[in-house]
């Protein structure tokens, strides 16, 4: 077994640091540290515990160039995506940082006393961590996680560790006690997997491919481990004929593209309507073909590379050379992992493009009769992540947004993602909510107390 990763920019494939992998041994003593922080972590006063985040929170604003530097590097993102990214985190910090002085439990009437619920930390969580947005879905786990009064243990991905690695340092030097919150870069097949069955890890939070997920909570059902689950998707862009169809079709790559499709949220299925089907497809041409694909460095750039050069053949070989290939854009040649913005106009209903997540730069286009018919096209997937909807009707809007059986949808925008506001998936998309003001009880366990007033 290898002992470091050698890490490369996926824009030019220049090698870039070394990572030391954490051992499964030296898993299990983090692990154990954190459980022994967690005694005295539970038990700071509310009020410092939000100063900590706060400061913590301080520590990323001042750092966000670096951090989104360091993220065009490693994974090449684009780097206004990725000032974006460190920019949320810090965000994603100081919303939680409200949270220790508002963990209300209730008083509930009951007979002979008086009867209150408290939301106790769960202790050592577990949070795993995929490549495609290493800041953004650290934080969904760390910040709610710490704000509850857990310790915290984070695995991320084996490509991508350079920024959660930042994340703890610029925690220790916030104030976060020594081993309240740990990085610890590694394979998945041992750090996770002790994660997941380390007794003292007392829920994993998961993010990544649907397959490892039904691993994961495969292996949580035997001690009954708390866990969450954020999987994959192929969510569906519906674009009805009363639409503003040019905004519609200039937003669409976007709605799919961004982070080179490398995105759970993605609307890599647009479903129009019939009537209107050969219009969006030409009004969408030139967004995509006009889409800057290039240096991530640079400013102006809306798409980079893939993360990785077995990521590029997996996404290639969803385009073989029949493939029903409506247009493309534009993308670097010579090295790096590059791969063009593709609009395919898939035939059959069960081409894999329509059912598979390709997780790259590859979108279907296909019509739709009515509405029942639309939902039933979106709804023909084991997935339920994400969606958009793109009407000038509000009772359609509605309606169609009921019955689309997916966590976060979205009516004439691509937006899934506020801090604010919950996030996870349907069926095979996941298993329970991040982000938003619940977001806490995922972290937490109530405790009922009765105490008898009467003699
Ligand atoms: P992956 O499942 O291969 O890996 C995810 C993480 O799990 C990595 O840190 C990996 O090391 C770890 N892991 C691998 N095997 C493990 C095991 N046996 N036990 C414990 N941990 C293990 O996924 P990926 O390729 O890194 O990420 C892409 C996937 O993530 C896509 O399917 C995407 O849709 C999904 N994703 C979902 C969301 C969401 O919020 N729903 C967000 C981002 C990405």
């Amino acid at each position: 077994m290898s002992t470091t990763i050698q890490l490369v920019n996926p824009a030019d494939e220049q090698p870039l640091q070394k990572v030391a992998l954490t051992s499964a041994a030296e898993a299990d003593r983090a692990i154990e540290r954190a459980s022994a922080a967690h005694a005295s972590w539970r038990r700071v006063a509310p009020a410092d515990r939000a100063r900590l985040l706060r400061r913590f929170a301080a520590a990323v604003d001042a750092s966000v160039e670096e951090l989104a530097t360091l993220e065009v590097r490693n994974s090449g993102h684009p780097i206004g995506a990725a000032r974006w990214e460190a920019g949320h985190v810090r965000d994603v910090l100081e919303y939680y940082a409200a949270a220790p002085e508002r963990l209300f439990g209730r008083q509930i009437p009951v007979a002979g006393g008086v009867d209150l619920t408290f939301s106790e930390p769960l202790g050592v969580v577990g949070v795993i961590v995929p490549w495609n947005f290493p800041m953004p879905i650290a934080a969904w786990g760390f910040a709610p996680a710490l704000a509850a009064g857990n310790c915290v243990v984070l695995k991320p991905a084996e490509l991508t560790p350079l920024t959660a690695l930042r994340l703890a340092e610029l925690a220790r030097e916030a104030g976060i006690p020594d081993d309240v919150f740990q990085v610890l870069p590694g394979e998945g097949s041992v750090v996770g997997r002790r994660f997941v069955e380390h007794p003292l890890v007392r829920k994993v939070s998961f993010t990544g491919s649907t397959a490892v997920g039904k691993q994961v909570m495969a292996g949580c059902a035997a001690q009954v481990k708390r866990v969450t689950l954020e999987l994959g998707g192929k969510s569906a862009n519906i674009v009805f004929a009363d639409a503003d169809l040019e905004k519609a079709a200039a937003s669409a790559p976007y709605g799919v593209f961004d982070n080179a499709g490398q995105d759970c949220c993605a609307r890599s299925r647009i479903l129009v309507q019939r009537s209107v089907y050969d219009r969006f497809l030409e009004l969408m041409e030139p967004a995509v073909t006009g889409l800057r694909v290039g240096d991530p460095s640079d400013p102006a750039t809306e798409m980079g590379p893939l993360i990785s050069a077995t990521h590029l053949s997996k996404v290639a070989s969803y385009v073989p050379d029949d493939a029903p290939v409506a247009y493309r854009g534009s993308a670097p040649s010579g090295p790096g992992f590059w791969f063009p913005p593709t609009v395919l106009t898939p035939s059959r209903p069960d081409d894999p493009v329509l059912h598979e997540e390709v997780f790259g730069p590859v979108v279907a286009v296909v019509p739709f009769d009515d509405e029942d018919d639309a939902v039933r096209i979106a709804n023909d997937s084991e997935y339920g992540l994400s969606g958009s909807i793109w009407t000038r009707d509000v009772g359609r809007a509605f309606r169609v947004s009921r019955g689309v059986e997916a966590g976060n949808l979205s009516v004439n925008s691509h937006s899934s993602v506020r801090y604010g506001t919950p996030f996870g998936g349907f069926k095979q998309s996941g298993l329970g909510r991040e982000l938003g003001p619940d977001a806490l009880s995922a972290f937490t366990e109530t405790k009922n107390v009765f105490l008898a007033t009467e003699d």
